[in-house]
């Protein structure tokens, strides 16, 4: 058995290194392990050195190592997509401060647009237009299939008349990747299209909302007579269903790295309190940190099993277990950290709590990851389906 990588895989790592020593800018790196981008920004969604520093990555082919140098990477394999994105996570650097672009419209287009369409994906990925998706409604996140923004199909364009709301980026973004029903008529996941907006379109308003912790990011956007011209339709009319499973497929197997890196770090800070308050002899305490940091270990050899299966060409079940494992583990960490607190655990204030509210704001921002993309109870049933061959629940 073979525990080390290759000497090709450790030049790889000695180069990702010596650039990184070189370039990461001090704002992008060691940041908090509750890394909600406009925390770590001071509150500004997009900052000018986070555009720089996602160009620069771009730029030197470290932006998505496993695509080719025109689209900002270096046809890297897929253990040293891993190492990279380990190497990341250990330093906490982010790529990106707005992943829409990069990781889900560039892998649709590239798969499902026009020429044309796929002219703007260096673009995305490279952060020079700013992306925003359009898929949750009022009455449609889980069941996305039920979105009701509706778009009149004529010869030349489409017309779209309808709200989506939990818009992240939809403040700063130059483009919407949105989904829109084309035929009411139609069985739901068959009367959906994928068009591009742009945001600057007349009839297009936009209302900021507030995270649950207080920062900004995600907004509703209402559509009123929204003209898009015909071309910017994404695929086939009608065949949007099959672009929202779009995403960064070769690197779907190693993106639990940052999850689990995360809470390494989120219970090294636990760790580091208890000392600081003087509760690391009590045993009850000592047992909680110890079943944390046991459950965060397990799941790193979990996501490093599932990922020896998939570059065995294997499917990898355990992957759809660590998003919901990781989010859910992050939950309990911060509460841990609030209760380790007492009566000012639960402050947010940064004059107050520990660590500028590090913990109470975590434990906010915490539940973001188990809404996002699905939620923990959405992955369940899909665990209990495609995994365990479960019938569907009544
Ligand atoms: C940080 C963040 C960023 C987001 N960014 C975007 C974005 O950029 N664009 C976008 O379009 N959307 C975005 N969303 C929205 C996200 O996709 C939805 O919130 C998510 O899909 C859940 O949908 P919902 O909020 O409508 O909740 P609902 O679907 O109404 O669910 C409410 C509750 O019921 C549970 N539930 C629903 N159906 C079932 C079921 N069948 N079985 C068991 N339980 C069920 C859910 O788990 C949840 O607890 C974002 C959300 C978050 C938190």
């Amino acid at each position: 058995m073979q525990l080390a990588w290759s000497p090709e895989d450790e030049a790889f790592r000695a180069e990702l290194v010596a650039f990184l020593d070189e370039h990461v800018p001090p704002e992008a790196a060691g940041g908090f392990d509750y890394a909600d981008a406009a925390d770590r920004s001071g509150g500004e969604l997009l900052p000018d050195w986070a555009r720089a520093w996602q160009a620069t990555l771009f730029d030197h082919g470290w932006m998505i190592p496993g695509y080719p140098p025109e689209l900002g990477g270096r046809n890297c394999t897929p253990v040293q997509t891993l190492i990279y994105l380990e190497e990341m996570a250990s330093r906490r650097v982010l790529r990106s401060f707005h992943f829409p672009g990069y990781a889900i419209v560039a892998p649709s287009l590239l798969e499902f647009g026009t020429e044309a369409q796929r002219e703007i994906v260096p673009a995305a990925i490279r952060g020079d237009t700013v992306w925003c998706i359009g898929m949750s409604e009022p009455n449609a996140g889980s069941d996305l299939a039920g979105l009701q923004t509706r778009a009149e199909v004529h010869d030349d364009r489409f017309v779209i008349n309808g709200q989506k709301v939990w818009t992240s980026y939809a403040t700063i973004a130059q483009k919407c990747f949105c989904y829109v029903r084309t035929d009411p008529t139609a069985p739901k996941h068959r009367g959906i299209s994928t068009v591009i907006v742009d945001m600057d379109t007349p009839g297009i308003e936009i209302r900021p909302l507030r995270h649950l912790s207080g920062v900004g990011g995600f907004a509703e956007v209402f559509f009123t007579d929204v003209e898009v011209p015909r071309e910017n339709l994404v695929g086939e009319l009608n065949g949007g269903w099959r672009i929202t499973q779009g995403s960064l497929a070769h690197e779907r197997a190693g993106l639990w790295v940052d999850g689990v890196a995360r809470l390494e770090t989120t219970i090294e800070g636990l760790v580091d309190l208890a000392r600081r308050r003087g509760v690391d002899r009590d045993a009850t305490v000592r047992r909680r940190m110890a079943e944390l940091y046991e459950r965060a270990a397990s799941l790193r050899a979990l996501g490093y099993k599932g990922f020896a299966s998939f570059a065995q060409g294997s499917s990898a079940p355990e992957h759809s277990f660590m998003k919901m494992a990781t989010s859910e583990l992050s939950k309990e960490c911060f509460e841990a950290g609030m209760q380790l607190q007492g009566a000012y655990g639960a402050v947010v204030d940064p004059d107050r709590g520990e660590e500028q509210g590090r913990w109470a704001l975590g434990f906010l921002t915490s539940f973001a990851g188990t809404i996002a993309g699905g939620s923990a109870e959405i992955q369940r049933n899909i665990i209990a389906q495609r995994v365990l061959g479960l019938p569907r629940g009544t």
